[in-house]
């Protein structure tokens, strides 16, 4: 049997639950029906139905909200030392499950193996991480002032709500629920409707690791009505949101009347710009890498390749040879390196700026064309010939897509780069280390990369800036958003107090 056929089989043996009793809410320890009753779950890879899941709605995200702040009083003064308990045996649990979501994460949303197996661990790296955070979490500051001993301490907001996406929906989901679950607050998750699988794996293996009931809570359903009543709830303080820079704007609106604190990780149109005294090979690795894996459907690509014009013939037919040679294919092989997009309306959007492309007058120099009619699978496509005022360098396509634009000096590449509505992360190739640090102090974006690949390290601030987001994830960051910050003032003696009303 080959390691495709193997793969098919554990599948099968993790999804027959699914299918026999669809996927339900998570309320309270409890598995509950939805009440705007069933949404159909099915797989980008063939199309092919994987189970029915519970459609929450409103009066499910109140009885989760409920039960989240019935349980905060408790999770917040569970002694600090049992709470970092609870989250190592959580990261134990997803480490000794990963194999389990990598499998189901790939046939839910099409991300080939080789990526997901690691995404799987790198949940259990956020766990580990956030629980060594939980002691000191609390700590303050001591401000002496010449009258008053003047001390501040955090404390958890309260219940929030956690709203994902359906990219790496497992590791994004820790990313915000591990801060959360280490900072003292109760969850209420609202997974993405296209990627249910591994939130419901996730909340089992927390509660399995002790998680008290009411902690973590899932309610599938859609953004305009789960989401939206998440974000509307008086009795969830903060929502942490990853999604689209419109959803985004959509939940400021609907946290208004609320006065709800929101963190944003939005959409990017990422820049990477290659310089040609850089190292060429390893900058060739890193742009491919960047764009290519992980279908393309992550943030922080770097979908726009600056390239400088004395090198960009020899770089671009290097890049259109490893583009074209790049293996898409089922996503539980191990040897794929691009599985199908995740839905059909996804598929439909990417697939139409091969068309926009040709409109605008740029050039398809690999790909550009769907492949197969099973699933939602395109072929790796590279657009040359481009110019930043087209839609394909100026939106964002989430698919294996990459735009190459020409440029001619170091100032033309900082503008060509900061021309954007986005501003998440930048990637820079040159060996000039004078230029790197001037190009980066001027280039608009939360996270930038010299002569390298993303790499993320967790006490980093990730986020970023214009309509790439709000706020920032990672260290203390996390904590700044999931708790508040108090002062208390302690008199060190008499000191003169004003005195009204005396005559
Ligand atoms: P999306 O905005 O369509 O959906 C994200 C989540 O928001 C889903 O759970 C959805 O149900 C919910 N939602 C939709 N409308 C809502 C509403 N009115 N109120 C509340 N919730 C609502 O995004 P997507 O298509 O699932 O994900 C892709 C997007 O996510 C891309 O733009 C990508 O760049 C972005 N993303 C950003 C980061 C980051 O860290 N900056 C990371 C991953 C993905």
């Amino acid at each position: 049997m080959s390691v495709l056929e193997q793969n098919i089989e554990k599948l099968q043996g993790l999804l027959a639950r699914f299918q026999e009793g669809g996927i339900k809410n998570r309320i309270a320890g409890e598995d509950r029906d939805g009440s705007g009753g069933q949404f159909e779950n099915s797989s980008p890879v063939d199309k092919s139905h994987i189970c029915q899941v519970a459609r929450g709605e409103a009066a499910d995200i109140d009885a989760a909200a409920t039960a989240a702040s019935d349980a905060f009083a408790e999770w917040r003064d569970m002694p600090a030392v049992q709470r970092r308990k609870i989250l190592i045996a959580i990261a134990e649990g997803i480490e000794a499950r990963a194999e389990d979501i990598a499998l189901c994460e790939c046939w839910d949303t099409g991300q080939a193996l080789r990526f997901m197996s690691k995404a799987a661990l790198r949940g259990a790296e956020n766990f580990r991480y956030f629980a060594d955070q939980v002691i000191q979490a609390r700590d303050g500051q001591h401000l002496q002032s010449p009258t008053l001993m003047n001390i501040t301490t955090r404390v958890p907001i309260g219940p929030v709500g956690v709203i994902t996406p359906w990219n790496t929906p497992f590791m994004l989901s820790t990313w915000k629920i591990a801060p959360a679950l280490a900072a003292g607050c109760t969850v209420v998750h609202k997974p993405a409707e296209a990627s249910p699988l591994t939130a419901r794996l996730l909340v089992e293996i927390a509660e399995e690791a002790g998680l008290p009931a009411g902690v973590l809570n899932i309610v599938n359903g859609f953004g305009e009505d789960a989401g939206r009543a998440l974000c509307e709830h008086p009795k969830i303080k903060a929502i942490a949101f990853v999604g689209e820079s419109r959803t985004g704007s959509l939940i400021t609106k609907q946290g208004a009347d609320t006065l709800k604190r929101n963190h944003l990780e939005l959409g990017g149109k990422n820049p990477v710009i290659v310089f040609d005294d850089a190292d060429l090979e390893r900058a060739l690795d890193a742009v491919i890498f960047m764009i290519y894996s992980i279908n393309g459907e992550r943030c922080t690509s770097s979908s726009r390749l600056l390239i400088q014009e004395s090198i960009k013939d020899d770089f671009e037919a290097k890049l259109i040879e490893r583009v074209n040679n790049i293996k898409v294919g089922h996503p539980l092989d191990p040897t794929t390196e691009i599985g199908p997009l995740v839905t059909q309306e996804h598929y439909d959007k990417v697939v139409s700026y091969f068309d926009i492309a040709k409109d605008d007058g740029a050039t398809i120099a690999a790909g550009g064309e769907p492949l197969g009619d099973e699933g939602y699978f395109v072929r790796p496509t590279l657009f040359t010939g481009a110019n930043n005022q087209m839609r394909i360098a100026q939106e964002e396509i989430f698919g294996p897509v990459l735009t190459s634009i020409p440029f001619k000096t170091e100032e033309e590449a900082l503008s060509i780069a900061n021309d954007t509505l986005y501003g998440l992360t930048g990637y820079v190739w040159t060996n000039d280390l004078t230029r790197a640090l001037r190009f980066t102090n001027k280039l608009e974006a939360g996270m930038i990369w010299v002569n390298s690949e993303n790499v993320r390290h967790l006490p980093t601030p990730f986020g970023g800036v214009k309509a790439s987001g709000i706020g920032r994830d990672g260290g203390d960051w996390s904590f700044e958003f999931y708790m508040e910050q108090k002062h208390i003032g302690f008199a060190t003696g008499q000191h003169k107090i004003s005195r009204l009303g005396v005559q």
